[in-house]
């Protein structure tokens, strides 16, 4: 099985130009990566293209829940709450190491949200509709309980709380495994790859004009069936393709700040009420706290989104009504990032109004466009496109129906119980190889059991390095050989979360991983400078709101 590598992209390339396909994916994000798992175990033939990197739209920059969407219930969303509530457990069971259990706290308080009583009624409701199992389900605190689970809460303010179950996992390393599982299963995945125009026979859509963004060469990719999974950018392809008719996308943008651990040391993920009558989420992973989400409408570049000083204010302010005690300020903020949501605009409807819901759009030409939906019900919306592609292509093909609720991803142990059991067997390695105790949740959590390659890698390295550079040079050489990496920031931003969740190792070690990379990838000097420059940019940005009125 050849690797997951920038050393096999030629013979990758080579076929997106010499070979028909039966499906073409634009977009490699989680819509797009679950649907060409889908189709490729299914048995078609598949390319992906994506014009970054994987994940390199919003499946990076979400809240990171594989949740069941609570505040759809607020919306009467039952058939959405049902299908991403059930969809939880079959993502947890897929890689049990990347998608984890994390008991949620939701305070109630005595001004705003629903109230106890309805809220224990809707908890209810939730567990109902997501079959949450009889010892995860919600419970009901009292105040007095409530301030024990947090005691930073405004105890004057608090009148009772519940706990009820979430999943949490970190977006773009769970759509690199399913890019990865595409992969082995057949599905020619690229990424730096952009469709710019589509190729048509008798009026039909029959392929796509696309450029390497690395060489700037074009090219043209001939596929029977083309699925337009842009995400945010699906209405520029459907404007390319002549069908940008009747129902449009709607983007609202979604901020994140992050905060040192300590700055606000929460106990667990906490879902809180906002003065204006939305909803937020404060959640600890590992020396750091993220908090959010802004939901606000976005009409500016798409490529570049990033969280104003506006935005940041909002969260902070939200943040220090509910845990007084605390007194964030901008200035305790290490990092940041943000994402557009790809809704389906609705006539009246405000940001947070706004259905959740996917959709699916056929143009005249065959064209099928996917927008909508949620990182967490990924899997249902790729069944879905790749069964509407058998049945307009393929009807007469034998083809097996979807069974991605059964393929593991890579990494993946059989439960958690077996994770808990492989840190306790690798924790005694990384602390001889001087690293602490904690890395062995950050490795698990990322990687899984190819934590081992890992430590292997970082075992033989030769040489007077830290501990902490040795590792992350053998997570680059894994990542490199295995996830398709091609640019520093791809390393720095998706494969390890490095940016949002350790912005000064990046800071400290970029140059070191730049020198490393430019032996690995044979990169000359200029393109070195240019890595360098581009993850400086990007570090930047993360600071952004405190320069921005
Ligand atoms: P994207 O991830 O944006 O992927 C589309 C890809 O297409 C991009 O990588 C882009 O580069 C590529 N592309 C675009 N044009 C072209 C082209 N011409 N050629 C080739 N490639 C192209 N959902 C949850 O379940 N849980 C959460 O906690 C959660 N939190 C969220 C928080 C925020 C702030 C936001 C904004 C969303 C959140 N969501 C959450 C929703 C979820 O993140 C999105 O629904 C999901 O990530 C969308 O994935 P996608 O693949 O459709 O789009």
């Amino acid at each position: 099985m050849h690797r997951f590598s920038y050393v096999n992209r030629p013979e990758m390339l080579r076929k997106l130009t010499t070979e028909q396909f039966d499906v073409l994916v634009i977009g490699g994000g989680i819509t797009g990566t679950g649907i060409a798992l889908d189709a490729a175990s299914r048995g078609l033939k598949t390319a992906l293209v994506e014009k970054n990197d994987f994940a390199f739209g919003t499946s990076s920059r979400s809240t990171k829940l594989i949740h069941g969407g609570l505040r759809y219930l607020k919306q009467l969303e039952f058939g959405l709450v049902k299908e991403v509530g059930s969809e939880r457990a079959i993502v947890h069971k897929l890689a049990p190491h990347l998608v984890i259990p994390e008991r949620m706290l939701l305070p109630l308080s005595e001004k705003k949200g629903l109230g106890y009583w309805l809220t224990s009624i809707g908890l209810r409701i939730y567990d109902y509709l997501a079959g949450v199992s009889p010892e995860d389900q919600r419970k009901m605190l009292t105040k007095k309980q409530t301030l024990k689970y947090e005691p930073l809460l405004k105890a004057d303010d608090i009148k009772g709380g519940a706990v009820y179950a979430e999943y949490r996992t970190d977006d773009s390393r769970l759509t690199i495994e399913i890019a990865k599982t595409a992969y082995q299963m057949g599905a020619c995945c690229v990424n730096y790859i952009k469709v710019n125009d589509f190729v048509y026979d008798q009026q039909r859509v029959h392929g796509v004009v696309a450029s390497d963004e690395l060489t700037k060469k074009t090219f043209t990719i001939r596929s029977k069936a083309i699925v337009n999974a842009a995400g945010p950018w699906v209405d520029e392809l459907r404007e390319v393709n002549g069908s940008k008719q009747g129902k449009r996308l709607h983007h609202t943008k979604g901020v994140h700040i992050v905060v040192p651990h300590e700055k606000l040391p929460v106990r667990q993920a906490i879902y809180f009420d906002v003065e204006d009558g939305r909803m937020i989420f404060a959640i600890p992973r590992g020396r750091i706290t993220y908090i959010g989400t802004t939901d606000t409408d976005y009409d500016d570049a798409l490529d570049r989104v990033v969280a104003t000083k506006a935005d940041a204010e909002y969260l902070i302010r939200a943040t220090n009504a509910t845990f007084p005690s605390v007194h964030l300020s901008l200035n305790d903020i290490e990092s940041s990032w943000a994402g557009l949501r790809p809704l389906i605009h609705e006539e009246g409807k405000s940001a947070s109004q706004l259905s959740r819901k996917d959709e699916i759009f056929e143009s005249s030409s065959g064209l099928i466009s996917i927008a909508g939906g949620k990182l967490t019900g990924y899997r249902k919306m790729s069944e879905r496109v790749v069964d509407l592609v058998i049945k307009r292509h393929f009807d007469k093909k034998a083809l097996k129906r979807s069974y991605t609720s059964k393929i593991k991803l890579p990494g993946a142990f059989s439960s958690r119980k077996q994770v808990k059991r492989y840190a306790l067997c690798i924790r005694r390695d990384l602390v001889n190889l001087g690293l602490p105790v904690h890395v062995t949740r950050y490795l698990i959590e990322n990687y899984g059991s190819q934590s081992e390659p890992i430590m292997t890698f970082m075992q033989a390295m030769p040489g007077q390095d830290p501990p902490e550079l040795k590792l992350l040079k053998a997570e680059l050489k894994f990542t490199v050989e295995n996830e398709m990496v091609m640019t520093l920031a791809d390393f720095f931003v998706r494969r390890t979360g490095l940016l949002y969740f350790d912005i000064s190792k990046v800071s400290r070690w970029m140059p070191q991983i730049g020198a490393y990379m430019k032996d690995l990838m044979e990169w000359d000097e200029s393109r070195y400078q240019q890595e360098i420059a581009a993850l400086d940019q990007l570090i930047e940005q993360t600071k952004y709101f405190l320069r921005n009125a």
